[in-house]
């Protein structure tokens, strides 16, 4: 996708030249107009114009942003465009606010090609508000749903889900993997068919689309691989994502979803869990997490200047493919046992085969600078989560430092 692409839709133009003259270094933060006492803002205005000394983040989530994301945020935030006031300070209902969940739609959209059967959401409640919005929503008359478990979060949904309805599990949940395509079978009859696209804490990625009957809606949990690869919304009837990973800060959850699903809730559903009654209001039934969307309207500008998803797709493969490699060529040093067609690019999981040296890696590997590299409480080990905002450079610095380490300790 072009920049010019999406500036007939919006006006965005001004901000890419921003985030443009950002990145090659000509913007300063020298118009913030604040007062020397105002600590907070002086201080961090201080340190932003000292060399920032960023690490390599490979959190799982919360994750690493982009640092013109951060400084755009930074130089705003007091003053939001000349307001007079920050952006967090502000009505949601007014214009400027409006402006930017507006355009954070469009933004969307157009980076992700979502057809206008589709609305977009923004709600808040994360992954987890979504394990119980999507059965809610999407059941109607139906008694029975179809839910692939192939890892943690996947379990997590299916077992919310049976609170509403009986929920049939495809694949085999005591071992985690991508179940063989011919081995989906989804009855006429279900509610929906749910699978999640990529196992963050399994570091497992589907690498294709489950088949369903047309007639069953196709329901995906995309929270740890949105935006860093396209979506088929031929196919995809539900996709939701919490934005701490590749779109924004915690507190914000994006929904798009077939418009034809919409009312299908019952009386009972509570108001706040109605997809139907945030379509209708615009995202805007009640307070939006206003902080959020202006961050994620800013990421989508830097996604765009960038390339769009097809290039975050690029680089994905790119990043893990450094770390597996490094995996693979170790000697059995480094471990990892998914099934390498379904590796996912976002998180890469390993162990150490002499697993009492895990520890010293997290900490050898913090003093080089690359943090946030220990496994999910539940399974251990290690992972590194190479999101969009991650410099292909963090991947190469990583994949020499696990080479070091297997010399100096293998
Ligand atoms: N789904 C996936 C794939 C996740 O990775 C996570 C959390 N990291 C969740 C759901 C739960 O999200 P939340 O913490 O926003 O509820």
């Amino acid at each position: 996708m072009t920049k010019n692409a999406l500036c007939g839709c919006c006006s965005v133009q001004g901000d890419f030249a921003k985030i443009d003259q950002k990145r090659s270094g000509r913007a300063s933060f020298e118009s913030i107009n604040y007062q020397e006492s105002d600590l907070v803002f002086s201080l961090g205005v201080r340190r932003s114009r000292e060399k920032m000394n960023r690490v390599y983040n490979f959190s799982a989530g919360p994750g690493v942003l982009p640092v013109p994301v951060l400084e755009e945020v930074a130089k705003e935030f007091p003053d939001y465009h000349g307001c007079g006031m920050s952006l967090v300070e502000m009505s949601h209902r007014g214009p400027v606010f409006s402006q930017i969940i507006r355009e954070t739609r469009d933004l969307l959209r157009e980076l992700l090609s979502v057809p206008e059967t589709h609305d977009i959401l923004f709600l808040q409640g994360g992954g987890h508000m979504q394990f119980a919005m999507v059965p809610l929503n999407l059941l109607g008359a139906a008694a029975e749903a179809s839910y692939i478990v192939n890892g943690v979060w996947s379990k997590k949904a299916a077992a919310e889900a049976s609170k509403f309805c009986r929920v049939s599990v495809i694949g085999t949940p005591s071992r985690a993997q991508v179940p063989h395509p011919d081995s989906i079978n989804v009855p006429n009859d279900a509610a929906y068919l749910y699978y999640c696209m990529n196992e963050t804490v399994n570091g497992m990625e589907f690498n294709y689309i489950p088949q369903c009957p047309d007639c069953v809606p196709l329901v995906s949990d995309v929270s740890s691989n949105f935006l860093s690869r396209t979506i088929d919304f031929r196919r995809h009837a539900l996709v939701f994502a919490g934005a701490q990973k590749n779109f924004g800060p915690a507190g914000l959850t994006v929904v798009i979803v077939r418009k034809d699903l919409l009312g299908l809730a019952g009386e009972t559903c509570p108001t706040m869990l109605n997809y139907q009654v945030h379509s209708e209001a615009g995202s805007m039934y009640n307070t939006p997490p206003t902080f959020a969307i202006w961050v994620a309207n800013l990421v989508c500008k830097w996604l765009v200047s960038e390339g769009g998803v097809e290039v975050m797709d690029e680089r994905a493969r790119l990043r893990s493919k450094l770390i597996y490699n490094a995996i693979d060529s170790s000697d059995g040093f480094y471990t990892n046992t998914i099934t390498p067609s379904t590796r996912s690019r976002m998180n890469v999981v390993f162990n150490l085969r002499e697993e009492a040296l895990t520890e010293l890696f997290v900490k050898e590997a913090a003093d080089a600078k690359l943090v946030n590299l220990k496994g999910h409480r539940l399974v251990g080990g290690l992972r590194a989560s190479l999101y969009n905002a991650l410099p292909v450079r963090a991947a190469e610095v990583l994949a020499d430092f696990m080479a070091d380490f297997a010399k100096r300790h293998g």
